[in-house]
């Protein structure tokens, strides 16, 4: 496989460090230490092109390719994790109405989804149904040509700002999707605070009380909810973790590189200490080694490669669990400083722990690969 940056490629991905550097590295320890995303940052981006960098053209969206997405992904989470997790549950809502609206739903919703006038959240979860989504407990009836919905939604990501949920409901025990709008009457939007990791993505609770929501804003068939609408939308949500994860590695990288050749023990430099290079040759092994799984999912994912839905699980996996132990030691090789929140390495810890629970934990994906690996990939 050849990984090598196009030229458009590379020149994508200098224009996203240089924004990045410019209007989130300012932000990003204010918005883990607050807990909320400043409405100016929110403005920057869904000015700038982020949210619908990958959304289709023709409605709008930037249309880039696979592996630009990834770097762009790659290089917000690199300096801030809130609004690159704003991105992913933006991008993987949109691309599931993208998918699978009609005609009349894509013209709808799609041009204020990909320029970023309106925001769409992803409501799966709920306070006691998580990794067992078929489970959902929200319900939705008919009424005429109408759903009436109930249930609570939890842990919504952007919950607090969106303006649109994609939201996945039972109906007579068969699984659909809507868009919900956030002003629907009976719809009570609650924030969920003090969250340990991605602290400023501003979560939400929602509460459907016999909301009514329209016939023509369901997704798909009746039935294709959970396994269809919602799947694609975590597949999505899956590329956008792992590479943001990658992001975090460099990160951590980039501190510890700085902190070793920087702090000095016993009259030398932590840098020249064995067991410290020991740590940074690990860290850029993790970093190499998730990034060149993200390329390989995102080449797969270019050609809609058959596996490639496995892959990305496989790159999210192993980058959600690499930026962990990236940023375990990033925090331990900073000793005390580490643990004062002047460096931002408590803050890639918590981000990194996020990333492994969400889109499916640790867990969920090892179920997965398994079954992966007993049909022998490796083999191809
Ligand atoms: C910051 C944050 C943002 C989030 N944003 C969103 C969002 O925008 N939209 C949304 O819908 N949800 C969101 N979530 C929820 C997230 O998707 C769930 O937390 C995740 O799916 C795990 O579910 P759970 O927390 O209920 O854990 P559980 O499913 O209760 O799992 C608890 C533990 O048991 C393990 N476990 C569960 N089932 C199995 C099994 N079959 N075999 C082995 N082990 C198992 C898990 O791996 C985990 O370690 C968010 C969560 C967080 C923390």
């Amino acid at each position: 496989m050849d990984i090598r940056l196009t030229d458009s490629q590379r020149a994508y991905r200098e224009t996203a460090r240089q924004f990045t550097a410019r209007e989130l590295a300012p932000w990003a320890a204010r918005i883990d230490r607050e807990g909320v995303t400043p409405p100016s940052v929110l403005n920057v981006i869904r000015g700038c092109g982020f949210l619908g960098a990958a959304l289709p053209q023709d409605k709008g969206g930037g249309g880039i390719d696979e592996v630009s997405y990834g770097i762009l992904t790659e290089e917000v989470g690199r300096v801030c994790s809130s609004t690159r997790s704003l991105m992913t549950v933006h991008n993987m809502s949109a691309q599931a109405i993208a998918r699978f609206g009609d005609h009349e739903q894509q013209e709808r919703w799609l041009p204020d989804l990909c320029s970023g006038r309106k925001v769409v959240a992803f409501a799966l979860s709920e306070p006691e149904v998580g990794s067992a989504a078929d489970a959902i407990e929200t319900k939705a009836t008919s009424d005429g040509n109408a759903f009436r919905v109930s249930g609570t939604k939890k842990w919504i990501t952007y919950g607090l700002i969106a303006d649109l949920f994609v939201v996945f409901a039972k109906l007579e025990g068969a699984p659909i999707a809507l868009v919900v709008d956030r002003d629907s009457e009976g719809l009570r939007i609650e924030p969920v605070t003090d969250i340990f990791g991605v602290r400023g993505s501003m979560l939400a609770q929602l509460h459907f009380d016999e909301v009514r929501v329209r016939k023509e804003r369901q997704l798909g068939r009746v039935g294709m909810g959970i396994r269809f609408v919602a799947n694609v939308a975590l597949d999505h949500g899956r590329f956008s973790v792992a590479w943001g994860s990658t992001g975090i590695i460099q990160a951590c990288l980039d501190a510890c590189v700085a902190y070793s050749e920087q702090r000095r023990q016993a009259g030398r430099r932590l840098k020249d200490f064995q067991l410290i290079r020991r740590q940074l040759a690990n860290m850029l092994v993790d970093h190499t080694a998730s990034r060149a799984l993200c390329y390989r999912s995102a080449c797969l994912r270019q050609r809609r490669a058959p596996q490639a839905t496995m892959e990305t699980s496989l790159a999210k996996y192993h980058a959600s669990m690499a930026a962990i132990r990236a940023a375990t030691n990033a925090v331990h090789m900073h000793g005390a400083n580490g643990c004062s929140g002047e460096y931002p390495v408590d803050r890639y810890l918590r981000d990194a722990t996020v990333s492994g629970i969400v889109e499916g934990t640790h867990e969920i994906h090892q179920l997965a690969l398994a079954s992966y690996a007993l049909r022998r990939p490796y083999l191809d």
